[in-house]
């Protein structure tokens, strides 16, 4: 509780400095910080012959843009204070990505893992029909999506239940997103905050200026990495970042971390950890955990819970980007260490947004009710094809044909949607490095994204009339 009231504060915090680089009136700063309503329920369920009584919470921070959007976690350690921060998060990272939502988050205080799927299911619908019926889960008022310990099944479960109590609502399947590709998912969508992840840093290595400042070269190839949770978003961080050049050294998970100075094979670690659910007994495994986010490296990406890296440590990181992969890892009283002592911090509000960018891709797909590429795919692929023709004609030569296949294509979904992402991405960082370099009282990346994020919610309320 107490670090979730840090979390919170710490969010608010980083709030002020740019409001008041922005010189928002006080009054309207207090109305776009603080969070409109976060609702609490108690609801029992009965499993194995007693009833078990739940905790859960939906927060809605800013109602700017509806839908509002925000995930559901599923964490033992979940509290009022948490969701309240994570949701102003999501209200700057919509803001900030240009994304028609507010921000919200949801949380029940459970362990996932210590549940059987059936009693998952029947706890997740009866959490459905709770926040349903107040309409935080809509698809037009506040649309959840994944988070910490909820994946694609517990999407499913929502949709379902939210179907069965709005039989008749023909834009039902957009009350979530985040679900699997035969329950009205989007392809891409499992994977894609790590993609963005890797996408963010490599917008962050496109300006050589910025990285001379810190000590890096401008590319990924031999790049030292350690990451911190190996979940969702952390694995498949690791995953594509290892698959374009870079190497993990050290992945550091609840119970150990594994070390390889030559690079950890990511696909292998990913096997065993799915059928083990613990890193011990792989090579290269040592108890050591949160001490390793100190240890020497080029680049620091925390994709687990919030507050890890504070002022305790802040002053020992020896890292020269950190990439907020998770959400909050880095505190306010942190932040200001990590500047001072010139380490680039690639904020979580920019830094993780490509799941609410993919789940923005999957909500419009399910009300548009087609597939993205449907309409274009055979069409493109046919002029390619007249256009290899055309070129095999005109030189006398054949086309290469390794390369024939790859050109006569028309776009599928999952083109798209990673075509969209990183576009999206390279767009949110260009602004923040604008902006960043635009103003002189502003000292870090976060508090040029802040900026960015906070000056269109408050034009937003100036529009509303309020
Ligand atoms: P997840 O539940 O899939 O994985 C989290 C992993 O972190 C687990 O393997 C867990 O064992 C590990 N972990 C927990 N505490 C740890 C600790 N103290 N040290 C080391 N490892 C620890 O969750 P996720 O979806 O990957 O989310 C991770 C972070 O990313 C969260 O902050 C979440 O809010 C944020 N995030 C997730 C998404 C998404 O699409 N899933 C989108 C944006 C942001």
């Amino acid at each position: 509780m107490t670090n979730s009231i840090e979390f919170l504060n710490s969010v608010n915090q980083m709030f002020d400095k740019s409001a008041k680089l922005l010189s928002l009136p006080e009054d309207l700063a207090t109305k776009i910080k603080l969070a409109n309503s976060t609702y609490t329920v108690n609801f029992g369920v009965t499993l194995k012959n007693k009833i078990h009584t739940f905790t859960g919470f939906r927060c809605v921070h800013s109602e700017h843009n509806e839908p509002v959007k925000g995930g559901i976690r599923y964490s033992l350690g979940a509290s009022q204070s948490e969701v309240e921060a994570l949701a102003a998060l999501m209200s700057y990272k919509c803001s900030l990505m240009d994304l028609p939502f507010g921000g919200s988050k949801g949380a029940l205080i459970i362990d996932p893992n210590a549940w059987k799927q059936e009693d998952l299911e029947r706890i997740t619908r009866r959490f459905t029909f709770e926040l349903a019926k107040r309409d935080l889960i809509h698809p037009s008022q506040n649309v959840p999506g994944p988070d910490m310990g909820t994946d694609e099944n517990v999407m499913a479960w929502i949709a379902d239940e939210y179907r069965r109590l709005h039989p008749t609502d023909i834009d039902s399947l957009a009350c979530v997103t985040g679900k699997p590709i035969s329950k009205g998912g989007v392809n891409g969508r499992t994977e894609a905050t790590g993609r963005g992840v890797y996408y963010a840093v490599q917008e962050f290595l496109k300006y050589p200026k910025d990285c001379k400042k810190i000590g890096l070269s401008p590319h990924l190839e031999d790049k030292k990495i350690i990451i911190q949770g190996f979940g969702n978003v952390g694995y498949y961080a690791a995953r594509f970042l290892s698959e374009n050049g870079a190497k993990i050294i050290t992945v550091i998970e609840k119970d150990g971390s594994v070390v390889n100075e030559k690079g950890i094979n990511i696909e292998s670690l990913k096997k065993y950890f799915d059928k083990k659910r613990t890193f011990i007994g792989f090579d290269g495994f040592t108890k050591t955990k949160n001490r390793f986010l100190t240890k020497k490296c080029d680049i620091l990406i925390p994709a687990a819970v919030e507050n890890v890296i504070n002022k305790d440590n802040a002053n020992n990181i020896h890292s020269k980007l950190i990439v907020e992969a998770g959400n909050g890892p880095v505190t306010a009283d942190a932040d200001d260490i990590l500047q001072k002592r010139g380490i680039a911090v690639l904020p979580d509000f920019y830094a993780n947004a490509g799941g609410v960018i993919v789940s923005y891709f999957e909500w419009v797909k399910n009300l548009s009710k087609m597939r993205y590429g449907l309409m274009q795919e055979r069409e493109e692929a046919k002029r390619q094809s007249n256009l290899v023709s055309a070129l095999e004609a005109m030189t006398d030569q054949d086309f290469p044909n390794d390369l024939k296949d790859e050109v006569i294509k028309g776009s599928t979904e999952i083109d798209l949607v990673r075509s969209g992402l990183e576009e999206k991405m390279s767009e949110g960082y260009s602004n923040i490095n604008e902006k960043f370099h635009s103003n002189k009282k502003i000292k870090d990346l976060r508090t040029a994204g802040m900026v960015i994020a906070i000056k269109k919610i408050a034009d937003a309320y100036s529009y509303l009339g309020i």
